[in-house]
């Protein structure tokens, strides 16, 4: 699995929309735990990582 293809974002102001085709249907971007990303060491915790049903993309928002 490699990392090369999360695209790191700045986090947007509004709707969350996918940064590769626009969407922005909220049942399209489907959002999961980002164990990658530490944000928090105890308790546990994790970024966020969102991924476009429309075109696959996956992004992480800085
Ligand atoms: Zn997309």
């Amino acid at each position: 699995m490699g990392e090369e293809g999360i695209l790191t974002i700045e986090k947007t102001e509004g709707r969350r929309k996918c940064p590769k085709c626009n969407e922005e249907d909220k049942r399209m971007i489907h959002e999961s735990l980002d164990k990658e990303t530490i944000i928090n060491d105890y308790p546990k915790m994790y970024g966020k990582k969102y991924r476009c049903g429309r075109c696959g993309c996956e992004w992480r928002e800085k």
